[in-house]
């Protein structure tokens, strides 16, 4: 490896773990440069998911980083059928999960589509389900069916009007690029961006078919999937499901592997609601970003973050500080519970490993800035 481009890795790592990497084990830095490795070996031809079996039936769709973001999705395999959990960001990448489910895991058709919250990255694919299997049910909060009838098309559009500017980071990132996967890595996110244009100017909306307000069973010989809405968390109208046979929980955004997204978010009752999910007997979590969790401590991690974050702006906001002043007093360095347990190696090194961020700023520092802004407008929703 030349020289120049070993200064080149070490500017790209300094500028996504930032202080964090400071405080890295060489263990943990290895990890870290392992994952930037896969994460540019991503190819056109490749699978979007890796398929991970999380326990007997149960399976997680881990999606691997694409310039338009894609959700991670949850396959519970029934005695007749398939429950997937979230549909990603558009349909092209529901149709290669479909294929891929039919390939590695059953050919038992996909009869329950679950969304786990409105957002575009969780919605956008659902035709390519009801293309693949007129009769599948799409299942979600009747909350959820109220947020994507008032702001489907627009979310649609805001990640539509994204792309432009995408397209010229990424083509500051290709003309800055020393070497050719560098080049390779930044053509990439140009093909995808470009097709993701392509395909969703024409795009069919889907509403969910069936509702819940609470609480909903579905009942099955291989064991009872149980969907619930918990309380308020990442959005209003988020909706987990639970395997008590597996020990498994789909938690869509209200728990992932990176730092929370709190834009449409309720950070007083995230936390509690947290709780409520933990209250089911589990051992694994399959979240809508970053890896499975196996046990419950980044859960928990994630959980006192929002918790510690809210109780710092609202310290601040009651002292009559303003936004771009509390933006710059809370770094992560002086966040106690994203320092506490690795927890910000962890976020830090999914973000590397399963995200696309062509940004100039630290990926945790941009969130944690944006968390901020969430938390200092969004103080008081209840
Ligand atoms: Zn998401
Ligand atoms: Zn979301």
């Amino acid at each position: 490896m030349s020289d120049h481009h070993h200064h080149s890795r070490r500017d790209f790592f300094r500028r996504s773990f930032g202080g964090i990497l400071a405080g890295a084990s060489v263990f943990e830095e290895a990890f870290l440069r392992a994952g930037w490795a896969r994460a540019q070996a991503q190819t056109a031809t490749a699978n979007l998911f890796d398929l991970e079996k999380v326990a007997d039936g149960v399976f997680a769709a881990v999606a691997k980083p694409a310039a338009l973001t894609n959700c991670n999705a949850a396959i519970f395999v029934l005695s007749r059928d398939v429950l997937v959990v979230d549909a990603h960001s558009k349909p092209s990448a529901a149709a290669s999960l479909i294929a891929q489910i039919k390939k590695e895991v059953t050919e038992k058709p996909v009869r329950y589509l679950v969304n786990t919250h409105f957002h575009w990255d969780h919605t956008q694919g659902d035709a390519a389900y009801k293309k693949a299997n007129p009769q599948v049910q799409i299942i979600a909060s009747e909350t959820t069916k109220q947020l994507l009838t008032q702001l489907q098309r627009n979310r649609l559009k805001e990640s539509l009007d994204s792309v432009p500017g995408l397209i010229e980071a990424a083509k500051k990132r290709l003309s800055q690029a020393k070497t050719a996967p560098e080049r390779d890595w930044a053509n990439e996110q140009l093909r995808q961006l470009t097709a993701y244009q392509a395909e969703m100017k024409s795009y069919p909306l889907e509403l969910p078919t069936y509702t819940i307000t609470k609480n909903h069973v579905i009942k099955d010989a291989s064991g009872d999937l149980e969907l619930a809405f918990n309380g308020k968390a990442h959005t209003a109208g988020d909706i987990q499901v639970f395997s008590p046979a597996k020990k498994v929980v789909a938690s869509g955004d209200a728990i992932i592997g990176f730092l929370p997204n709190l834009n449409d978010g309720y950070p007083r009752p995230w936390p509690t609601t947290i709780d409520s999910v933990a209250a089911w007997k589990f051992d694994s979590i399959i979240a809508g970003h970053g890896p499975v969790q196996h046990g419950r401590e980044r859960m928990g991690q994630f959980r006192n973050y929002i918790e510690d974050l809210t109780m710092r702006v609202e310290r601040a906001k009651k002292a009559g500080t303003p936004l771009t002043e509390v933006q710059k007093t809370i770094t992560p360095g002086t966040l106690a519970t994203l320092q506490a347990g690795g927890f910000g190696s962890y976020v830090a090194g999914n973000l590397a490993k399963y995200t696309v961020y062509l940004g100039n700023r630290t990926p945790v520092e941009e969130r944690l800035t944006a968390n901020i802004a969430a938390i200092y407008n969004n103080l008081d929703k209840t």
